[in-house]
């Protein structure tokens, strides 16, 4: 019987599971969190192991040409030494459970037999086969808990989250997948629930997934419609940095950030958790921490993301970057002063369910950033504009964007001075600003060769020179 009733959601992703002793590590945490809270119902949330839906979709990819029943047993062998992993050396797979593995992982041959038929991977089959990884990992985990006497039961996603049905990047209908967890709550035995991250289905019942990174997703879903206390995503370092270690000198830990400010730096290339990470707690104002797996559990030495608007000394928390950027331009010598222009085009890329990242417009000038992937779709919508006002259309993918983010930093004087003076400095030059838009960031490209050098001299200027 169920006797908790508040929910704390904590996930683990693939960098957690490289090994089978990585298996006994997790399962040390989960011990730990249900040690420090005692009477809190634990939803733990997983990816899939380490590089498995890379092999994934490389398989679906090269569906025509692989040996589809050696790539199986590869997948079945890895998961099998999974099971294998035990804290105490009590245990060892049982029968049952690599049959059930071997039944689960051999499921995909059928589909891969059909995929030879029809001479196509259809949208569905793709997110289908993809999802395999999480479901995989997630009955390792399961398995291994059961093992150790704990109370946790195997949640199916495509049961409860609910989606938009956009094949391989879907977005989670909120309200509905909250109504099926009011509903079906009761019914749930267990206190403990362990649930594969990275997916949902549509109002059809096709599988669908939430977009690469999406565990991070799935957990702020499930926490919002559990309206959990909080949730914890293990990372392997302390938290979030002021930016990428590989790039700029001694990043800062940072220990607080609003939800603004992750939702930009994610949008803009941080890749520290999937964009749309936030959104399911934000209104809830449910926090989410940042955690260093290798740490001993202490809620104090995570990052935090929540509600609060902090206005730090520097202001600026973080410096990113992306080239997933491309510029589509639209010239015409009245363009800045025609209204409506740049309703027209926003309006026809929303119809064709294209994303538009931000814009910059000048008087003869509209430049659309959109992601890269798009970019094609994006053309051959612009092409078919007949609007009088554009006199051509054209587009560059040749540069790449850098994101300052932290709250104030747009009424805090002297920081555009640092930022550009730096690049001046380093003679970088830089083609479009854009800032305002939102309290919490700065935008601006350079040429993409210069990206990571303009990162390095920015982070400088902010963080690491004296008189900061
Ligand atoms: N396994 C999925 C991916 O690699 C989802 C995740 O890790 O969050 O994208
Ligand atoms: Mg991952």
């Amino acid at each position: 019987m169920r006797e908790f009733k508040n929910f704390v959601v904590v996930k683990f992703g693939g960098s957690n599971f490289k090994i089978a002793d990585d298996y006994s590590k997790v399962i040390r945490k989960i011990r730990e969190m249900l040690e420090f809270e005692k009477s809190k119902a634990l939803v733990v949330v997983l990816s899939a192991a380490y590089g498995v839906t890379d092999k994934l979709i490389w398989a679906v990819n090269n569906f025509q040409s692989i040996d589809v029943h050696s790539f199986l047993n590869e997948l079945y062998d890895l998961h099998a030494s999974f099971l294998s992993s035990n804290d105490n050396g009590g245990y060892s797979q049982t029968n049952e459970e690599l049959q059930y593995l071997k039944s689960k992982v051999f499921e995909l041959e059928k589909i891969f037999d059909a995929l030879k038929l029809l001479g196509k991977v259809p949208d569905f089959a793709k997110d289908l086969i993809v999802s395999y990884g999480e479901r995989l990992n997630a009955y390792v985990v399961y398995r291994l808990l059961l093992r150790e006497g704990l109370d946790f039961e195997l949640r199916n996603p495509k049961e409860w989250i609910i989606t938009d049905g956009k094949f391989g990047n879907a977005s989670v209908l909120l309200e509905q997948t909250r109504a099926l967890f009011e509903k079906g709550l009761s019914e749930w035995n267990a206190n403990h629930s362990i649930v594969p991250g990275f997916y949902g289905s549509s109002k059809n019942g096709d599988l669908t997934l939430l977009g690469r990174g999406g565990t991070d997703y799935t957990a702020t879903v499930l926490a919002y419609a559990l309206n959990a206390e909080y949730v914890v995503l293990f990372k392997d370092v302390d938290g979030l940095l002021s930016g990428d270690p590989k790039i700029v000198k001694n990043p800062m830990l940072l220990d607080k950030l609003s939800y603004d400010e992750i939702e930009e730096l994610s949008y803009f290339g941080a890749k520290v958790v999937h964009p749309n990470t936030v959104e399911p707690i934000k209104n809830s104002s449910i926090p989410l921490y940042i955690c260093n797996f290798l740490e001993d559990f202490n809620l104090s030495k995570c990052t935090v993301i929540s509600s609060e608007k902090h206005r730090s000394e520097r202001c600026v928390k973080s410096v990113s970057f992306t080239d997933d950027v491309a510029i589509v331009q639209f010239f015409g010598a009245n363009l800045g002063r025609v209204p409506g222009v740049l309703g027209e085009i926003a309006k026809s890329m929303a119809q064709a369910g294209l994303n538009i990242k931000f814009v910059i417009t000048s008087q003869t000038a509209i430049n659309l950033i959109v992601s890269k992937k798009d970019l094609p779709e994006v053309m051959r919508v612009s092409e078919r504009l007949r609007l009088i006002e554009i006199e051509e259309v054209s587009y560059r993918t040749d540069k790449a964007l850098v994101a300052v983010v932290g709250y104030g930093l747009l009424d805090t004087h002297g920081i555009a001075a640092k930022v550009f003076g730096a690049l001046a400095e380093g003679k970088i030059n830089v083609d479009m600003i854009s800032a305002g838009a939102c309290e919490v960031s700065m935008y601006f490209l350079v040429d993409a060769q210069n990206v990571k050098d303009a990162v390095r001299l920015v982070h400088k200027s902010l963080f690491e020179e004296k008189n900061n």
